[in-house]
């Protein structure tokens, strides 16, 4: 059947001499596998589209439960800004990486919804790394692993809490508290912020360098403790960004 679907190349493997397998995250059907027969031949009209991190609208020759085929792209955004910065470019590189995992995991509506707007923002010149962090702090949620904003992760207190310990997984209260760093409750309130926040509506990003950095510390140290993801892009982005 064919079918038009919106959606954005996360991945793509070589089949063959001269086509690939491309995998697809859709705002319909999840992650779609499709092979895109040729298109590593230089006459082939889709030969720059059918590549990974093309946003479009896809036409394929759909199955359920096996290889879809692709027919045609119309490209929506070609993300000429971020593809000119070698740092944006790595953030991307992240981003798909970590939403392929996620969505591996467990798929959602939301979780397109929140990936496309977060590279679009990107693509638009909001700050990569506020946007990355925004989806990861969302992300958690589809990895089961949720950061707990409410109450003490020792006691369930909700009163006199003194700060967030990424290794402990969430807000130590002050019966609790051994020595943990003290983050204070500005970056509490920023993290909540992320959590919550519509990408799509974000216009302006109007947070201060230290506590970017922060916060992305303090995501890193979260993953790293909880998701049992080891991403290759990850790791190249924290050397470029200095981590
Ligand atoms: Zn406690």
């Amino acid at each position: 059947m064919l079918k038009k679907i919106e959606g954005f190349i996360l991945t793509e493997t070589p089949n063959g001499e001269n086509s690939k397998i491309l995998n697809i995250l859709t705002n319909e059907h999840g992650l779609i596998g499709a092979i895109a027969k040729g298109v590593k031949s230089s006459k082939n009209p889709l030969r720059s589209k059918a590549s990974k991190y093309t946003y479009g609208i896809f036409y394929l020759d759909y199955y359920d439960n096996k290889l879809s085929k692709l027919e045609d792209i119309d490209v929506i955004n070609s993300f000429k800004e971020i593809k000119k910065d070698i740092i944006k470019i790595s953030y991307l590189a992240y981003i798909c990486d970590l939403t392929y995992q996620v969505v591996k995991e467990n798929y959602q509506n939301s979780i397109y919804e929140n990936f496309i707007n977060a590279i679009l923002k990107i693509e638009a010149g909001l700050n990569p790394m506020v946007l990355t962090n925004i989806l990861e702090i969302k992300y958690l949620d589809y990895l089961g692993v949720r950061l707990n904003l409410e109450s003490c992760v020792y006691c369930g207190s909700k009163k006199n809490i003194v700060t967030i310990d990424p290794d402990a997984g969430g807000f130590i209260c002050q019966e609790c508290y051994h020595n943990e760093p003290i983050i204070n409750t500005k970056i509490i309130n920023l993290l909540r912020k992320y959590y919550l926040v519509k990408i799509s509506s974000i216009t302006k990003l109007n947070i201060n360098e230290s506590s970017i950095f922060l916060i992305n510390r303090f995501l890193n140290q979260y993953y790293e403790r909880f998701t049992g993801l080891y991403l290759q892009s990850k790791k190249f982005l924290n050397t470029l960004v200095n981590q």
